[in-house]
């Protein structure tokens, strides 16, 4: 079991919606902030008093990892199998050489680990996340990826965790990053320091809104490396990916300011495949 600690706080989300669809009854606020007061006063003992819930249906079951309920945990990491070199869902994969597509088309990272297909109950917990004050289910979601593709981060040998960036006219305009709340959490899980080496440059438009097919031109250029990743290996992470341009754009200028490897780590992959990831280049 992978457990972080520290900067992985955990307190904060109001997850209301559970699994079966039904509208769970949140631990009012008063009794949230009382609660956190208590773990920092009383530690452990804390939980005699206010028992810990599950950070996304809010029941009180066993939780696994101190975050969320077995069920959550089960529906969150419940996937087809996926290509753990592209992300791609896909029928037979093998691990060195991944699925037939990447045999194709080689794409912009070394390998990618992924949660889940971008469909509920993720997608829902994803659109949370990218609201304020979800940063323990961010981090509970972060945490549960790690343990599900833990050979994948242990073969990686990643020497940093670069979250993708966010314009600071957005940043700042809706109060959190999910990227940065994501990467936070991951980086503690494995150990490895979290660095925001990449700046968005100029805004771009949100890429749900374009057609796929101009994704990469919309997020190409938008990108520069601040500090030095020569011969580092780099993870970079985001939210969801859905045709990969923004994740292939900071692979590639990571690889041009000189990484020795780079790979992508989501909680979601959108399972319609624009491959926008991919290089012209046969592998
Ligand atoms: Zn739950
Ligand atoms: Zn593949």
């Amino acid at each position: 079991m992978i457990r972080a600690r520290g900067r992985g706080r955990i307190g904060g989300a109001r997850g209301t919606v559970n699994l079966s669809g039904t509208v769970a009854i949140p631990m009012i606020s008063w009794a949230r902030r009382w609660r956190r007061r208590a773990v920092r006063w009383a530690g452990a003992g804390a939980d005699l008093l206010f028992p810990p819930s599950c950070r996304w249906c809010r029941c009180e079951s066993h939780l696994e990892g101190g975050d969320l309920c077995s069920r959550c945990a089960r529906e969150f990491r419940h996937d087809q199998a996926r290509c753990q070199r592209c992300g791609a869902a896909a029928a037979e994969v093998s691990p060195r050489a991944g699925c037939s597509a990447c045999g194709r088309r080689r794409p912009q990272w070394e390998g990618i680990a992924i949660l889940g297909g971008y469909a509920d109950p993720l997608r829902e917990a994803i659109l949370r996340i990218k609201r304020p004050g979800a940063e323990d289910l961010a981090a509970a979601l972060a945490r549960l990826l790690v343990e599900k593709h833990r050979p994948f981060f242990e073969r990686a040998g990643i020497d940093a965790v670069v979250p993708v960036p966010m314009h600071w006219w957005r940043r700042w305009s809706r109060g959190t990053s999910s990227a940065e709340d994501i990467a936070r959490p991951l980086g503690w899980a494995i150990g490895r320091d979290v660095r925001a080496v990449i700046v968005r440059t100029r805004a771009t438009r949100m890429q749900n809104e374009l057609p796929a097919e101009e994704r990469g031109g919309n997020v190409a250029g938008a990108f520069r490396v601040r500090s030095s990743v020569a011969g580092r290996r780099v993870l970079v992470v985001d939210d969801v990916v859905t045709t990969g341009a923004t994740l292939a754009a900071c692979c590639r200028i990571l690889r041009e300011a000189g990484a020795a490897a780079v790979f992508g780590a989501a909680l979601a992959m959108a399972d319609r495949t624009a491959d926008a990831w991919r290089t012209e280049v046969p592998a």
